[in-house]
């Protein structure tokens, strides 16, 4: 096992207790409502979300990727060069804007990942020699989490499994990989310029602009799709998703899975060339505007205004 590590996601803000669980490790813990802290956790909420969280979460608010990044979530970096991430909007107290008072969570059974393992912090680890993330797991104890207290003892699997977490694991996986390679520096990885950090937001967390920006005639003119691949991501999320990752595993490692069209770039510029050349005859044209003016200001004490 190497030193890589992908805390994604987070666990709430505490140090987790160092010690590797696996699957089989067996924790002492029960959370459920009515308990003397029912909430507590939800009121400290540090909660980093991975693309399948931002789907559901969407979808269960019913509302569209632009007014969901908006009103639920910061911004914050991923990594030393600025990869974006996003967490959970808090209120400036630290607690969750979807908690529903003294309900409990607002979104329950649409949950982000980080909220399903806690008190488990999932971590992924890459193997040596490999991108492939290794999933591990911590025990995080907060003081003010009462469920450790509790008689009840658990595999790590079946806790898996009484929080629903493989699916959102499956889903998220992919993108789990593309973040261990870029932290890793794979060959030809480098420092991603601003068009590719914003490729990889659009990819991770924008799907509605993701799916206009597939659809586009720029797109379908620079790629070498089948219609049928165009049918599925304008019905299918989880098709457009993934064909995302692929996006952003071309524009930040060179993985050339989706075929360019050749000369793409040259009809681009072909098909611009008549905007370009207005716009800078635009501009000379206001630069001798200027100029004139200014010649006539000095020689005549007075300007046209
Ligand atoms: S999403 Fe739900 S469980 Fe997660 S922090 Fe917010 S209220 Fe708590
Ligand atoms: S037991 Fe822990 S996880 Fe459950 S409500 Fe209390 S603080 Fe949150």
């Amino acid at each position: 096992m190497s030193n890589d590590k992908l805390d994604i996601p987070q666990q709430f803000a505490s140090p987790a207790v160092p010690a590797l669980l696996t699957e089989d490790s067996v924790i002492r813990f029960q959370c459920y409502k009515g308990i003397s802290c029912f909430n507590a956790c939800c009121k400290h909420a540090d909660v980093t979300l991975a693309p399948y969280d931002v789907l559901r979460l969407q979808k269960r608010l019913g509302m569209n990727s632009e007014e969901f990044l908006k009103k639920h979530t910061v911004p914050f970096q991923l990594d030393a060069d600025g990869v974006p991430g996003i967490k959970l909007r808090t209120d400036n107290d630290g607690a969750c804007l979807l908690l529903d008072g003294d309900n409990g969570c607002g979104v329950y059974e649409d949950r982000p990942t980080v909220c399903r393992y806690y008190p488990i912090a999932l971590l992924n680890m890459r193997e040596k020699d490999t991108y492939e993330a290794k999933q591990q797991y911590s025990l995080v104890q907060e003081d003010h989490c009462k469920g450790h207290d509790e008689a009840r003892e658990i595999t790590l699997r079946d806790y898996r499994k009484e929080q629903g977490v493989a699916e959102y694991d499956d889903f998220n996986r992919s993108w789990y990989e593309l973040i261990l390679k870029k932290k890793s520096g794979g060959p030809g990885v480098g420092k991603p310029n601003e068009m590719s950090l914003q490729l990889f937001f659009m990819a991770s967390f924008n799907f509605d602009m993701l799916r206009r920006f597939v659809l586009s005639d720029n797109f379908k003119q620079s790629y070498n799709l089948p219609p049928e691949t165009y049918a599925e991501v304008a019905e299918d999320d989880i098709a457009l998703i993934k064909l995302g990752n692929r996006l952003m595993r071309q524009a930040l490692f060179g993985e050339k899975t989706i075929p360019e069209n050749s000369g793409a770039w040259e009809q681009r510029v072909e098909s611009r060339k008549e905007i370009w050349e207005a716009r800078s005859k635009a501009e000379v044209e206001a630069r001798n505007a200027k100029a004139e003016a200014d010649m006539r200001q000095e020689t005549t004490g007075c300007s046209d205004n």
